[in-house]
C-alpha cells in the first residue's frame, strides 16, 4: 500500500513523495537535494515525477532527478515544465508508475495559467496533490489568474469527497488561520483549527495534509458566498459588493496586504 511522506524544502515548502515499497514518485520536486539524500537513505529507486505548475519552486529539482533516475515527468500540458514526458489536462488520468494508484488531472487555473491538480485514491485514502491552488486555510497568489478562474477552480477542488486529504505545497497553514480569524472571528470551527494546527508546529508536526471537511469549516476562500465572510469582504472593501466573486477578490487583496 502506498503511503504519502512529506518532504520539507527550501523555508516552507513540501516535496510529497509516495512511496510503495522500495519505489517512489515525488510531486513538486522543487530541490533534488532532500529528495535525493531520502531516496538513498531509505534505499528507493526514483519512478516518476508528478509536477503542478512551472514555478521553480515546483520544478528546480527535476533535471538533477533525471540525472540520477531517468523516469517519466507528467506536468501541466499549459506550461513549460523541465524534463516533462507526459503533458496532462483535465480528463486525463495516470497510473503512477511503480506505485499502486490511479490518479486523474483536474485544470485549476489562477496561481498560475496551466496550474494543475492530481486527485485519487492512494492506499485508500482519497487525496488531492493541490500545489499552490488551494492551502489549507487559505489559497495561492493570482499570479496568472483572475479571482473569477480561481473560484472555479477551487470549486472543483471544494466538490471532492469531505474526507480528502489535501496535500498542498506549503507550510503557510498558522499564517493563514490568522487572516481567516480576522475575517471569521466568531467562527468556532476556526477558533477549534487554530489551537489544533499551533499544536501541531509546537511539537514541529507538518499541518498538511489538512481535509476537504476542514477547509470548508475554515478556509475563507472557499466561504466568500457565507453571509459572515461576504460582509468581512464589504466592510474591508468599505461599500457594497455585487456577488462572492468581488468578495473572493477582495479577500484576495485584503490577504496579501495582511500582516
Ligand atoms: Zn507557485
Amino acid at each position: 500500500m502506498p503511503a504519502i511522506i512529506p518532504i520539507p524544502a527550501f523555508s516552507d515548502n513540501y516535496i510529497w513523495l509516495l512511496r510503495d515499497g522500495s519505489r517512489a514518485a515525488v510531486v513538486d520536486a522543487g530541490d533534488a537535494v532532500p529528495v535525493l539524500d531520502f531516496l538513498a537513505r531509505e534505499k528507493l529507486t526514483l519512478t516518476a515525477i508528478l509536477a503542478t505548475h512551472h514555478h521553480p519552486d515546483h520544478v528546480g529539482g527535476n533535471a538533477a532527478l533525471l540525472e540520477r533516475f531517468p523516469v517519466p515527468v507528467y506536468g501541466p500540458a499549459g506550461e513549460t515544465i523541465p524534463g516533462r514526458t507526459q503533458a496532462l489536462r483535465e480528463g486525463d488520468a495516470i497510473t503512477v508508475p511503480g506505485i499502486g494508484c490511479t490518479l486523474s488531472v483536474l485544470d485549476v487555473p489562477g496561481h498560475t495559467a496551466g496550474h494543475i491538480a492530481y486527485v485519487g485514491d492512494v492506499g485508500g485514502t482519497m487525496a488531492a496533490f493541490v500545489g499552490d491552488t488551494l492551502f489549507a486555510g487559505g489559497c495561492g497568489r493570482l499570479f496568472e489568474g483572475t479571482p473569477a478562474q480561481m473560484m472555479v477552480s477551487l470549486a472543483k477542488l471544494a466538490a471532492l469527497p469531505p474526507e480528502t486529504r489535501v496535500y498542498c505545497a506549503h507550510e503557510y497553514t498558522l499564517a493563514n488561520l490568522r487572516f481567516a480569524a480576522a475575517v471569521e472571528p466568531a467562527n468556532p470551527a476556526l477558533r477549534a483549527r487554530i489551537a489544533r494546527e499551533r499544536d501541531k508546529r509546537e511539537r514541529g508536526v507538518p499541518t498538511i495534509p489538512s481535509t476537504m471537511a476542514d477547509e470548508h469549516a475554515t478556509n475563507p476562500f472557499l466561504r466568500a458566498a457565507e453571509p459572515d465572510v461576504f460582509r468581512a469582504a464589504e466592510a474591508h472593501a468599505g461599500h457594497a459588493l455585487a456577488d462572492p466573486v468581488a468578495a473572493f477578490a477582495t479577500l484576495r487583496e485584503w490577504k496579501n496586504g495582511f500582516r
